[in-house]
């Protein structure tokens, strides 16, 4: 299979009625608040839902179409297909899409059009070409090891694939690293291929803040929306132990995403969050040409050094930017208007089926 030629994708674009485009996601993840800001901005909306999964759409009443499917990877079937382009529809990615569809699928048989640049998911996806996006752009980011013998401090290990920091552990020697591969396994959060794919960087002791950027194609302009810090199982319980009671009981935390903090970081520091926002969107166009296209996040730790280190990217609309579907303090700074990610969006291809720049934000 051939990868979706942009071409392709243009020629059916250019089949559709640019009056009557249809918005549409992946009931799942952050499509609240992308089919709402699609609302907003005067777009008519559609679910692709999984049945049994309706009920949060329909209590809160986003979409005006349901496409049901039994589950979710269902997406890229080609009956679901061709019901997303009889409604002149533009698919919204997030995380759950990408997960659910399958970054092969997207990439290979998903021939609709969607919002942003479809080749830069697998950069994201893969720990290593995230990596290269960053050290491209000459970001700030953890130390990273090439062996567990080499571990001489506190170290984070991590796994591939997103798995909500499921398997996670932090670890301070080699023997260490070892004894915890062993619990990870026994409880069956890990497999051998998993171990041999262990991911060791520099534990950094510092503040979580998850900034939402917005690359405007169109303007050329990188744009902060809005930051969250994450809420996470069991780390966040785990801490609100007494340090006693966490060393007489030999629990090994995990950082399984459950939900996201709205969260504001030091005026000072903001200087650094353009910069590595603005460094990520230039590294990106030279890597993945055309680069970044909308939303993207830098998930960060703020260190006592005030450095703003980023541990993790993602390049489409990410879990975090649930925090501020009503705007954020940042979005209200720069719109004075509630604007939330999933608005933001719709107002991008808004503005591009005006001016005629469609073609520069869809793949
Ligand atoms: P995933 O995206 O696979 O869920 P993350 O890379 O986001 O996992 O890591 C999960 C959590 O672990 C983060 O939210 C953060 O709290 C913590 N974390 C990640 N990397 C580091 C690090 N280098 N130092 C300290 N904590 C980290």
């Amino acid at each position: 299979m051939g990868k979706v030629k942009k071409n392709e994708i243009l020629g059916i674009l250019d089949g559709y009625d640019k009056e009557n485009i249809t918005i549409a996601t992946l009931g799942s993840h952050t499509s609240l608040h992308i089919l709402k800001g699609a609302k907003e901005e005067g777009f008519r909306t559609a679910i692709v839902c999984e049945k049994g999964r309706e009920i949060p759409y329909q209590r809160f009443d986003v979409a005006d179409e349901y496409i049901m499917v039994d589950k979710f990877p269902d997406i890229v079937n080609g009956d679901v297909q061709e019901k997303l382009k009889s409604m002149n529809a533009i698919v919204v990615p997030h995380g759950s899409f990408v997960a659910y569809a399958g970054l092969d699928r997207v990439e290979d048989d998903f021939v609709v059009p969607m919002f942003g640049n479809r080749d830069i998911l697998r950069w994201e996806a893969e720990r290593d070409l995230e990596r290269k996006l960053l050290v491209e752009g000459d970001v700030r980011i953890p130390y990273k090891y090439n062996d567990p013998s080499e571990i001489d401090r506190a170290v984070m290990v991590k796994f591939p694939g997103a798995r909500g920091g499921r398997g996670y552990f932090v670890a301070s020697s080699n023997e260490e690293f070892n004894e915890k591969i062993k619990i990870m396994k026994d409880r069956g959060w890990l497999e051998d291929k998993d171990v041999e794919n262990a991911h060791i960087e520099e534990y950094v002791a510092g503040c979580n803040y998850c900034i939402h950027y917005f690359y405007s194609a169109l303007n050329d302009e990188v744009e902060v929306m809005g930051m969250d810090s994450r809420y996470e199982s069991s780390i966040d319980g785990f801490v609100r132990m007494p340090a006693k009671d966490q060393l007489d009981i030999s629990m090994s935390p995990s950082y399984v995403v459950t939900g996201n903090h709205p969260a504001v970081i030091r005026e000072s520091l903001l200087t650094q969050v353009f910069d590595i926002g603005d460094k990520l969107v230039e590294s990106a166009k030279k890597l993945v040409s055309p680069g970044m296209n909308g939303p993207f996040c830098m998930q960060t730790l703020v260190n006592d050094d005030l450095e703003v280190i980023c541990f993790e990217i993602s390049a489409r609309s990410d879990g975090g930017t649930n925090t501020f579907m009503g705007g954020s303090p940042y979005s209200h700074i720069k719109y004075g208007e509630p604007m939330s990610m999933g608005r933001r969006v719709a107002r991008e291809i808004k503005t591009a089926i005006k001016e005629g720049g469609l073609e520069k934000i869809i793949t």
